[in-house]
C-alpha cells in the first residue's frame, strides 16, 4: 500500500488557512487524499511520502515536455536572470507572436494572457464587439473556464452544484455565487448534432455573436467531431456572420503543432490556447484573423493584464514550442503511437477482466471510462459511465504507481517511452483485478 501519512497531515494543515485546502477546486477530489508532490522529473513524480508514480495527470495537460525539462528550465532561468517582468515591451513577446502566427494556421495576430479562462473572456469580447451581437452558442459537456459569462453546470467534472443542466435543456450556473443573468446570453446545445446546430444558428443568427466549441470534446469523454460537423460549423458561421471560436486550451500544441484546427484543416476565426503552450508555466493567448484582432490594434476592445507576456512566460512558451517543432514535429508521431498502444492495451485488459468500458483516444490524449456501451460518441452516453468505479480504479492505480486523473482523461508527454507504457499496462492489469 502507498504511504499517505504525510500527504494526509499536510492536507489537514493546509485546510487551516488555504480555502478548500487546495488551490483549484477540482484537485480536492483525489482519493485517498489530494497528493502532495515533492519533486518530479520527466515522466515520473515523487510525493512527500516517498511514493513514486508514472505521471499521466501531467498537471491537467500543460506538461507536454514532461516535468522539469532541461532545455525549458534553462530558458526560464536565463530569462529570469534578466528580469522576470518589466511591465514594458521586450523581444520575447515579438518572437512568440511571430512564432505563433507561423505555427497556427488561423493566426494572423495573437494577444497574450495568463490562463485559458482569460483567453476565452477575450475571445468572447472580440466576437461581440466585431458583430455587435450578444448571444453565444456553447455546447453541453464542453468547458471554457470558470468566468461568469460562460461557466455552466458541468456534472462530469464533479464541479456542479446542480446537475439539472445535463439533459442539454436548461442552463444552470456552474457554481453558487454566479449570477444567473450572466448566462442569459448563452444558448446551450448538444454537440455533434448537425441538425440542431443548423436550425439554431439559422433561427437566431441575428442575435448570435459567436459559436464556441472544443474541437474535440476532451472535457467529456474525448469525443471526436462527427465527420463534417466542424466543417458545417465553419460553413454556417461564415454564411451567417457569426464568429467561430475553437477553444484549443487542451488540444492546442497537443493534437498537432497547429492544434486541432491544424490537424483537421478547419480555419476558425479565433482560437484560444493555453496549457501545453507554456509547458507548465502560466501563459495563454487568443489567436485569430486580422479583422477581429484589429479591434485590439485600434483599442476598440480592451485587453488588459498586469503580467501578460511576462518574460518568464514568453521564454517558456518559446522554448516549449521550439522543442515541439524540432524534426518537423516528429514527437507527435511518437506520442500518438505510444498512446495507441496504451489505449488498445487497456481495451484488451478491460475485456480480460470482464469490465465493460471504452477508451476514446486521439493523438496524445485519451479518456478511459467504465460503461456498458460499444462506443461513446455523445455527451448523453458519456454521462452513463460509472464515475464512482473509475475513481476507485484511479485510487488503486496510485497504489500501483500510476498517477491519473480521477475522472478519466489521460495525457502523455514527449518524454514518456515504451518502458513507461509497459509498466503502466502491467499496473492496469493488476488494478483491474483488484477492482473486480
Ligand atoms: N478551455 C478548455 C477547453 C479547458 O479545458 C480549460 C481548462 N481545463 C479552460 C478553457 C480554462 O483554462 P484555465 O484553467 O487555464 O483557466
Amino acid at each position: 500500500m502507498i504511504k499517505t501519512d504525510i500527504t494526509k497531515s499536510k492536507f489537514e494543515q493546509a485546510k487551516a488557512h488555504l480555502a478548500g485546502g487546495v488551490a483549484s477546486s477540482l484537485r480536492a477530489s483525489m482519493k485517498p487524499a489530494p497528493l502532495y508532490a515533492e519533486s518530479a522529473k520527466g515522466a515520473r513524480l515523487r510525493d512527500v511520502d516517498g511514493n513514486e508514480y508514472i505521471d499521466y495527470l501531467l498537471a491537467y495537460g500543460p506538461l507536454i515536455l514532461g516535468h522539469a525539462h532541461d532545455g525549458l528550465t534553462e530558458s526560464i532561468v536565463k530569462a529570469m536572470r534578466q528580469g522576470y517582468t518589466y511591465g514594458l515591451q521586450h523581444d520575447g513577446e515579438i518572437e512568440l507572436a511571430d512564432l505563433l502566427t507561423e505555427i497556427l494556421p488561423c493566426a494572423d495576430k495573437v494577444a497574450l494572457s495568463g490562463s485559458g479562462t482569460e483567453a476565452v473572456m477575450l475571445a468572447l469580447r472580440l466576437s461581440r464587439a466585431h458583430t455587435g451581437k450578444r448571444k453565444v452558442v456553447r455546447f453541453h459537456g464542453h468547458y471554457h473556464g470558470w468566468s461568469d459569462s460562460i461557466f455552466t453546470s458541468f456534472p462530469s467534472a464533479g464541479l456542479a452544484q446542480n446537475d439539472a443542466g445535463s439533459d442539454g435543456a436548461s442552463i444552470v450556473p456552474g457554481t453558487a455565487g454566479q449570477s444567473e443573468n450572466s448566462l442569459e446570453d448563452i444558448i446551450l446545445l448538444p454537440w455533434n448534432d448537425p441538425k440542431v446546430l443548423e436550425e439554431t444558428l439559422r433561427a437566431h443568427a441575428a442575435d448570435i455573436a459567436a459559436v464556441i466549441s472544443e474541437p474535440v470534446m476532451c472535457n467529456s469523454g474525448c469525443i471526436q467531431p462527427k465527420e463534417g460537423y466542424l466543417e458545417l460549423m465553419r460553413q454556417l458561421t461564415t454564411e451567417l456572420g457569426i464568429v467561430l471560436i475553437l477553444d484549443e486550451v487542451i488540444t492546442g500544441f497537443r493534437l498537432s503543432l497547429g492544434g486541432a484546427h491544424g490537424r483537421f484543416g478547419i480555419k476558425p476565426d479565433l482560437v484560444t490556447i493555453g496549457k501545453a503552450m507554456g509547458g507548465g508555466i502560466a501563459i495563454s493567448a487568443v489567436a485569430g484573423n486580422a479583422e477581429l484582432m484589429k479591434l485590439i490594434d485600434d483599442s476598440t476592445v480592451s485587453h488588459l493584464g498586469t503580467l501578460n507576456g511576462n518574460c518568464v512566460s514568453t521564454a517558456a512558451a518559446l522554448a516549449t514550442l521550439r522543442e515541439l517543432a524540432k524534426d518537423n514535429g516528429s514527437v507527435y508521431e511518437k506520442m500518438e503511437q505510444l498512446f495507441i498502444t496504451l489505449a488498445s492495451g487497456i481495451r484488451e485488459l478491460m475485456k480480460k477482466h470482464n469490465l465493460p468500458g471504452v477508451v476514446n483516444q486521439i493523438g496524445p490524449v485519451f479518456h478511459m471510462m467504465f460503461i456498458d456501451a460499444e462506443e461513446v460518441t455523445d455527451f448523453e452516453t458519456f454521462n452513463k459511465k460509472d464515475g464512482a468505479k473509475y475513481a476507485k480504479f484511479a485510487e488503486i492505480m496510485l497504489d500501483e504507481g500510476i498517477l491519473i486523473r480521477p475522472n478519466g482523461l489521460w495525457y502523455i508527454s514527449t518524454v514518456h517511452g515504451q518502458d513507461e507504457i509497459d509498466q503502466t499496462l502491467q499496473a492496469i492489469d493488476r488494478s483491474l483485478a483488484r477492482l473486480n
